[in-house]
């Protein structure tokens, strides 16, 4: 059945069997040798779990070391049943589960697997213990377990280190009795230092120094038969979810765990990903901005400028302008980082002139100012709309409803420059529809007037053509108009500027103040991202962590799995198919706990996610992770040493 030629084996450089010759024949072959004699190393080279040895092992004339990953997994299957001192059951399973667990892999039904599991019980009389967990039960009752789970496959032999080590006298009596009715029917080894275990009609070999020193053979050794049916060994992804499940019940504590920890490593990663992080600074600077007022985003493009300090200018600064905006302004009419674009122009000495009354208009000097629009809408460009300013219109003692769509002139004063020095040029202009009531509130954080905030009252918007036909009354130029854009977001200012510069023109705005606060929004930015980043890179390490840690705990059941049978393939589908499940857990409890994690993080880091998709984005991220942790683990898994992980006999 097994002959092992030449054996030697080394542990550091020192031989622990040397050149071990031995056959072993079908029924009882004990060896029996002294603690540290070699027993077990020389049990796992016959068991094919180690093949790291000098010398060749046989099984039915067929070299164990030249076998491949599937004859060896074969041969655990169908040639070896291992039973150890310390039974090596995985012990969150019920009895039937443990046994079930490798029968598996034969990928029968239901009733035909539950038929032999019960058989093999009855049979062990552990009927009564199917549904208990394992380690609930006695040693005695745990050693019948592993010699059902080894006895289910019905292996050609059975290979027992220590069988009854664990146990007492009686107990002892028992399972030796098991394991000789056992070797009735087929070859079975058992290592033991304990020879008052040996019986006469056995064959018994005597382990001494690494070499076999006395050989009992008794008159008429017994041939076992050959297995009639030679079993593939493969997990199906059906058994697989299975046995996952039952998995996941027989360890439910530490999959929530895992679970929890995947689902909140997800919610870190996805505060990373999704770009939506609110932080409080953000808010706050938002909330800067638009107290500062919305003109903070306006950009004045003038045709000219001598001399003068501009309201809107640089503080304090200077400006000689004189330029053709004319090609600017048709540009940035489709520009999409553009609010409204309008044509500016000042008129002074107004009166309006509405129902038949005239309304003086109080000068400011200066071009105008609008922080929004509080009823009603911008003009257009085209027709003859005018939006006027709310402090003007509470003059005329209306609301705006009132107001809006009415249909006013306008006398007032206009300067042309064609001399070279302003003349005010008076006008009149008939005939505009006020479609717009404008906020005209302007916060001065200029050194020169210490902060207050002023209300202009002439400021008003017109449609381009009555600006053309207020330029044509100065004889000023109508083709080259004053205009304003205002952009939609802050962040877009300063590149518009850079590229009005390149082309040599000088736009007029508050360009230092959206500096500072860009400046500020970006140190914020980068702090909230570099925070981001290190919570997600702890997510990250935690979720490894945890990953390792599963790695570690289970390392011995997936060992006892391969010397079973398990295939790498199998042993890898098994742990993706429990991260997969663990991973619908995880999405689940992040749906559903979302609010909740959120308002901790807000409260915690002064982060939270919002925006649309976050749920479909947040699964992605789960699976993903849950996937790679499984895919991680099944690969350590399948490849770990089994001889290293399997802690066998009395070591
Ligand atoms: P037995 O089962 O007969 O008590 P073992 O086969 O477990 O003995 O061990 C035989 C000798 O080999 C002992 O001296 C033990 O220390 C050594 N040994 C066994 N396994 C290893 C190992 N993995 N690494 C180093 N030495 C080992
Ligand atoms: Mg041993």
């Amino acid at each position: 059945m097994l002959v092992l030629r030449d054996i030697v084996k080394k542990f550091n450089g020192i031989k622990v069997i040397k050149n071990l010759n031995l056959e072993i024949k079908g029924g009882l072959n004990f060896i029996v040798g002294p603690s540290g004699s070699g027993k077990s190393t020389l049990l796992k080279i016959m068991g094919g779990i180690d093949r790291d040895y000098e010398g060749e092992v046989f099984f039915r004339d067929r070299s164990i070391k030249s076998f491949r990953k599937s004859q060896l997994d074969s041969y655990y299957y169908n040639s070896v049943g291992f039973i150890f001192q310390n039974f090596k059951l995985i012990d969150h399973l019920s009895v039937e589960d443990n046994i079930k667990s490798i029968l598996e892999l034969e990928n029968i039904d239901e009733n035909e697997m539950n038929k032999r599991v019960h058989n093999i019980l009855k049979r062990l009389g552990l009927e009564k213990f199917a549904k208990k967990k394992v380690s609930i039960l006695s040693g005695g009752q745990k050693q019948r377990v592993a010699i059902a789970r080894a006895l289910v496959k019905d292996p050609e032999i059975i290979i027992a280190d220590e069988p009854t080590g664990a146990l007492d006298k009686k107990t002892s009596n028992m399972i030796m009795d098991v394991l000789k009715k056992i070797a009735k029917e087929r070859t079975v080894i058992i290592v033991t230092h304990d020879k008052s275990l040996v019986t006469e009609d056995s064959n018994c070999f005597l382990l001494k120094d690494g070499v076999i020193e006395r050989i009992n053979e008794p008159l008429k050794t017994k041939v076992s038969k050959e297995k009639k049916k030679i079993i593939k060994p493969n997990l199906t992804t059906k058994m697989a979810m299975k046995q996952g499940i039952k998995n996941l019940k027989g360890l439910f504590l530490k999959f929530v765990l895992t679970g929890l920890i995947l689902m909140i490593s997800s919610y870190f990663l996805l505060l990373n990903f999704s770009g939506t992080v609110v932080d409080k600074n953000s808010e706050i600077l938002n909330k800067l901005i638009s107290e500062r007022g919305d003109n903070l985003r306006d950009l004045d493009l003038v045709t000219n400028m001598v001399s003068g300090v501009s309201d809107k200018g640089e503080k304090g600064g200077s400006l000689d302008i004189e330029q053709d905006v004319s090609k600017a302004f048709d540009r940035f009419k489709n520009d999409k980082r553009v609010e409204f674009i309008i044509p500016i122009v000042s008129m002074q000495d107004m009166k309006v002139k509405l129902d038949g009354k005239e309304y003086d208009v109080l000068n400011s000097n200066t071009v105008p100012v609008v922080n929004n629009v509080v009823a009603g809408r911008m003009p257009n460009l085209g027709g003859r709309e005018v939006a006027i300013s709310k402090k003007f219109m509470e003059k005329l003692n209306l609301n705006s409803e009132d107001v809006l769509g009415k249909v006013i002139s306008i006398d007032g004063g206009s300067f042309d420059w064609s001399s070279g020095s302003p003349k005010e040029v008076k006008m009149e202009i008939n005939n505009l529809k006020v479609v717009g009531i404008l906020d005209t509130k302007y916060s001065v954080d200029s050194k020169l007037y210490s902060d207050q905030e002023m209300e202009l009252e002439d400021s008003f918007l017109y449609s381009l053509d009555v600006v053309k036909e207020i330029k044509n009354k100065s004889n000023s130029n109508t083709d080259n108009l004053s205009f304003r854009i205002r952009v939609k977001e802050i962040k877009d200012i300063m590149p518009i500027v850079e590229e009005l510069e390149k082309e040599g023109l000088t736009p007029i705005g508050e360009f230092e103040t959206v500096k500072d606060i860009l400046k500020i929004s970006d140190v914020s930015k980068d702090q909230t991202d570099s925070v981001s980043v290190i919570i997600s890179s702890i997510a990250i390490i935690v979720t490894i962590l945890i990953t390792f840690i599963n790695v570690y705990i289970r390392k011995s059941e997936f060992a006892i799995l391969r010397i079973n049978g398990y295939s790498k393939r199998s042993v890898s589908k098994l742990c993706i198919v429990e991260y997969i499940i663990i991973s619908i857990f995880a999405t689940i409890s992040l749906i559903v706990l979302f609010p909740f994690i959120n308002s901790i993080s807000k409260s915690i880091f002064a982060m939270e996610i919002t925006g649309e998709n976050i749920g479909v984005l947040g699964a992605l991220i789960v699976t993903a992770l849950g996937l790679s942790m499984g895919i991680i683990s099944g690969s350590i898994l399948a490849n770990l040493k089994i001889e290293k992980n399997l802690l066998v006999g009395d070591r």
